[in-house]
């Protein structure tokens, strides 16, 4: 017959005495330590929708679906709590440092898989002249404000931050034909930009 050694009849004692040491869950709720990686979670005031979270997630499990139909047009973020590995990369690398932060939630297990899905949405800009998406709005405005008066020179960052400050024309009408250099002063994306610069032809 083997005994127990006298460190673990110490320990049975004190158990006895103390309690266990795993918690009561699911009679008592569980408080994880601070430190805790639990699901990330967007702050939708935060976040600008620049996709570098996605692009550096190890597993995909952050995705986007843009839908240039709606009014105004949106992209949509989307964190899949069902593949997530709580690295923490999507936070290390979020360009504005809280779009995304691990919480501590850590209660994920679920019947319907459609349900670790947590999203949230951005407005898009689209380019005024063939409508593909530029990139989200507050994307644009922000690397703006972070190029401070450096983004004078560029059309597309300027006009949209002075939308947003109010002291621009919101109703530029479309330049369906661009036939002048002037037609550059409008939000276009980077494909009709390269036309208005170096195409001298009606396009
Ligand atoms: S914590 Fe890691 S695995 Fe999860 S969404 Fe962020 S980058 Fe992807
Ligand atoms: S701002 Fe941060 S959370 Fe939002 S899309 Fe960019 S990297 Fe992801």
């Amino acid at each position: 017959m083997k005994y127990p050694k006298l460190r673990e009849l110490k320990e049975a004692v004190v158990a006895l005495i103390k309690g266990p040491y795993t918690s009561k869950f699911p009679r008592q709720t569980h408080k994880p330590h601070p430190n805790f990686r639990g699901r990330p979670k967007y702050n939708q005031d935060i976040c600008v929708g620049c996709l570098a979270c996605e692009n550096v997630c190890p597993v995909g499990a952050i995705a986007h679906r843009d839908s240039l139909e709606d009014k105004p047009p949106k992209r949509t973020m989307i964190h899949y709590s069902d593949t997530c590995i709580f690295c923490g990369q999507c936070q290390a690398y979020c360009i504005t440092k809280e779009g995304i932060k691990l919480s501590n939630e850590w209660e994920l297990s679920m019947f319907d898989r459609r349900n670790c899905e947590e999203s949230i949405e951005k407005e898009l800009l689209l380019c005024e002249v063939c409508g593909a998406a530029i990139g989200c709005k507050d994307h644009i405005i922000w690397i703006a404000k972070e190029l401070g008066e450096l983004a004078y020179s560029n059309p597309t960052l300027y006009m949209t931050r002075l939308k947003e400050l109010g002291i621009s024309d919101d109703d530029v009408k479309s330049a369906v034909n661009i036939s002048s250099r002037s037609d550059r002063m409008k939000i276009v994306c980077a494909r009709c930009r390269r036309k208005t610069t170096l195409t001298t032809e009606k396009i």
